[in-house]
């Protein structure tokens, strides 16, 4: 069975089986990380990594887990962020008693902003 070497900032050189060594590979980037738990500290270490070590890697058997970014980071956004006096009116909002009346109109008014999905 093969044994993993890495470093631990505490501890300098640990070994371990790599059943204890996860790697993630963002889909979106290809950017790539390991992490796992100093099995003297219990330490949670986590680097990132290149494509070469990744495949030496998921070859001695490690777990590779892929993620992507948001799809919010693509979003574009307009008009001014929410201030401290959106806060106060969308609380009063919530107190009026027609919160729902007045949820429903704003979205009516939004809707050309959503393209026509729920219109
Ligand atoms: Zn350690």
């Amino acid at each position: 069975m093969p044994i993993i070497r890495a470093t631990c900032p505490t501890c300098g050189d640990v070994e371990f089986s790599p059943r204890l060594l996860k790697v993630m590979v963002c889909s979106t980037t290809g950017e790539a990380s390991y992490g796992f738990k100093c099995p003297a500290c219990e330490l949670l270490v986590s680097k990132q990594t290149d494509k070469q070590v990744v495949e030496l890697l998921v070859s001695t058997g490690v777990a590779v887990s892929f993620w992507s970014l948001p799809e919010e980071l693509y979003e574009q956004h307009t008009g001014a962020p929410i201030g401290f006096d959106d806060l106060i009116e969308f609380h009063y909002q919530l107190h009026s008693g027609n919160w729902s009346e007045l949820l429903e109109n704003e979205m009516k008014n939004l809707s050309p902003h959503f393209g026509s999905e729920g219109e």
